[in-house]
């Protein structure tokens, strides 16, 4: 027998994973008001932007602006993407308290994507660790291409296990495996999921899965049942590394919540705010977006972003 969870915790990646490919360059404003919009909605974790070089990707040049436009009054929790100890620096002195710093667990495509070998990338998050920790930041650790990656196919499930040992031993207090590419299983997401979860024992492991082959809900759900109740998500279903090739689409917030409401799992979203964020940016970029939800529920009264 299942046992799903009573409630899921959901993390808006939509403004950071969701933006990041899309040209052209959103204002800062605008950012600032979906990010209030997804906060109206009762989204309690919102990763807002990412500290890398703004060469690298141009549409989270303004990390520093959004920070400083956030609304600290409210019960959210915002994050920022980190990927070495400069932009966790970056992060720290522009305010924000909580950071998700990660490494790949594909040494070809740490290599490819972050110039650095599998030992590199492991010293690499351990810097982080430290400086997050001697500044005082809540650290979110984690792997890329957990499930998966399109150089290597399989990775060795025992590496993955490993290199999250070394970091909850660094003192990480809370635990994120991607499926970047989207190569998961529901099979493979139990398995690896469900060691982690041991590992990690009464901290978070949020799981932030693409659906590049069409399995991002069917991972969500095969996740559920063995009790994982946190999830990144993207509005729309936006998203995508601009490094992995074909790797489009976060599972959308909008599919995840319908699907866990419809179950009786409580997720404290409402799903009519977060559409209306999608249909406003399908028009804003002249796109459409890979989740269905914020189609079907079209309720054209809510407008965010004209
Ligand atoms: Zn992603």
């Amino acid at each position: 027998m299942n046992s799903y969870p009573p409630k899921i915790v959901i993390e808006e990646q939509g403004l950071r994973d969701g933006l990041q490919t899309e040209k052209p360059f959103m204002p800062t404003d605008k950012k600032l008001e979906i990010i209030g919009v997804v906060a109206d909605a009762g989204i309690k974790r919102i990763q807002v932007t990412s500290f890398v070089h703004p060469k690298l990707v141009p549409q989270m040049a303004d990390a520093e602006e959004i920070c400083k436009g956030l609304d600290w009054s409210r019960d959210v929790l915002y994050s920022g993407l980190v990927l070495n100890t400069k932009g966790l620096e970056r992060a720290a002195n522009a305010g924000l308290r909580h950071v998700a710093a990660s490494i790949s667990a594909s040494d070809t495509h740490s290599r490819k994507n972050a110039n650095a070998s599998l030992p590199q990338a492991r010293q690499r998050i351990a810097e982080m660790i430290k400086t997050g920790k001697e500044n005082g930041l809540v650290i979110r650790g984690g792997l890329q291409c957990v499930f998966g990656c399109r150089f290597e196919g399989r990775i060795d499930p025992n590496v993955v296990f490993d290199m999250i040992k070394e970091q909850l031993d660094l003192g990480i207090d809370e635990v994120a495996l991607a499926d970047s590419t989207g190569m998961a299983n529901p099979i493979s997401i139990q398995e690896i999921s469900g060691k982690v979860i041991e590992l990690s024992e009464d901290k978070p492991v949020f799981l932030h899965l693409h659906d590049t082959e069409g399995k991002g809900l069917a991972n969500a759900l095969a996740a559920m049942q063995i009790g994982v109740a946190h999830f990144d998500t993207a509005f729309g279903g936006t998203g995508g590394c601009p490094f992995i090739k074909g790797a489009s689409g976060n599972i959308s917030t909008e599919d995840m919540v319908f699907m866990s409401e419809q179950m009786g799992i409580d997720t404290g979203i409402d799903i009519d705010k977060i559409a209306a964020i999608s249909r406003s940016l399908e028009q804003y970029f002249s796109k459409q977006f890979s989740g269905k939800m914020h189609r079907v529920i079209d309720r054209q009264d809510i407008q965010v972003v004209r």
